[in-house]
């Protein structure tokens, strides 16, 4: 799959579910409106659909939501995916996870294969991890980060920076993050979906907070990539690596590899902009995926330059309507 500005598309992000058993002040309001169960493809539907994008040339693919591990029987289809790793046609399975299922399923995910995973952890105060999670507790996320590293995978940290909130705690997270074997990537956030609070009083630009570490740490540029839009440092006082995801101090768009497809099969060719395809209607058609492929072709072919985003002080409005839960962010 190469796009209209030839870009080889290689990496699948599939939301299973747009639940969750948190709520992130800056990803969701509190009283959220799920989809209808019905409109959720099945996991068997999923697996066709993620099997028809191996097929294509997808290498990696990552299960996101929502909460990935609060959809019920999620191991059914890891473990069948599983077989796209056996047989060498995908390179990486992996999750992006809140962390609060993990003690439970860190093991049977490693028998699936799942070498790396991404936990996503804005604080490791509980009380502010409560305030910004509302519904979380610090202490299971931690009981399951150690369950994965002791299951042997690779666990990666992932963090939203906002102002007023974990900035002056972003050094100490790092020293942590690195003292435990584990890479720490900062996200700014981005403007999706309503919330209950305002985020242009939350946004921090991460080239200031890079300016900010640079007075007491030395950060040196990495050609590291993950595949990822991170940019790296290494962090010569630690040892560690620092990642940092900007999509609103720079466009990180040029070189993106990526689409995503929503738990009901809408295929979003970009994370910042509204077009997308139904692939829920060509799976469901046949029983074979001719059609389904047909409609994947059409969609890359008008996978769009970029993103728009910009955090609109004049209307607070956000700039892509869904939620970051819904295409999985
Ligand atoms: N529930 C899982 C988790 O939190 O890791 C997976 C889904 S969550 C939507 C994926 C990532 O998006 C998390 O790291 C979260 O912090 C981030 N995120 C959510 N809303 C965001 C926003 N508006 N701007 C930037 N990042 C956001
Ligand atoms: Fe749930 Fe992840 Fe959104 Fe937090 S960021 S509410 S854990 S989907």
């Amino acid at each position: 799959m190469i796009d209209p500005f030839g870009r080889r598309i290689s990496y699948l992000r599939v939301s299973v579910t747009d639940r969750c058993d948190f709520r992130c002040v800056y990803c969701m309001a509190e009283d959220m409106q799920f989809l209808p169960k019905r409109d959720l493809l099945t996991l068997e539907e999923l697996d066709r659909l993620s099997s028809a994008f191996v097929a294509k040339g997808v290498r990696k693919l990552r299960l996101t939501g929502g909460e990935p591990l609060v959809r019920k029987n999620i191991m059914y289809l890891i473990r069948s995916l599983s077989r796209h790793l056996d047989s060498g046609a995908l390179e990486e399975l992996t999750l992006t996870t809140n962390g609060s299922q993990l003690k439970r399923f860190a093991g049977e995910l490693a028998d699936y294969g799942v070498k790396r995973l991404n936990v996503s952890l804005d604080t490791l105060d509980a009380d502010k991890f409560k305030a910004i999670t509302r519904w979380g507790d610090l202490a299971r996320v931690m009981e399951g980060i150690r369950a994965a590293q002791a299951a042997g995978i690779h666990v990666k940290l992932n963090a939203v920076a906002l102002k007023g909130f974990n900035d002056a705690e972003i050094p100490s997270m790092m020293e942590w993050a690195h003292g435990e074997g584990m890479d720490l990537t900062l996200i700014e956030t981005m403007p999706m979906g309503e919330i209950d609070e305002d985020r242009t009083d939350r946004y921090l630009p991460l080239s200031q907070v890079k300016r900010d570490l640079a007075e007491r740490y030395t950060l040196t540029d990495l050609a590291f990539r993950t595949g990822g839009p991170a940019r790296y440092v290494e962090v010569a006082e630690t040892g560690g690596r620092l990642g940092f995801i900007t999509p609103m101090t720079h466009n990180f768009c040029e070189s993106c590899n990526r689409v995503r497809v929503t738990c009901t099969g809408t295929l979003y060719m970009c994370l910042g902009q509204e077009d997308a395809a139904d692939l829920r209607t060509p799976l469901r058609a046949s029983e074979g995926d001719e059609a389904l492929a047909r409609a994947i072709d059409d969609a890359i072919a008008r996978k769009p330059k970029g993103h728009d985003f910009i955090i609109d002080r004049a209307t607070r409005k956000p700039a892509v309507g869904r939620h970051m839960s819904v295409t999985g962010g």
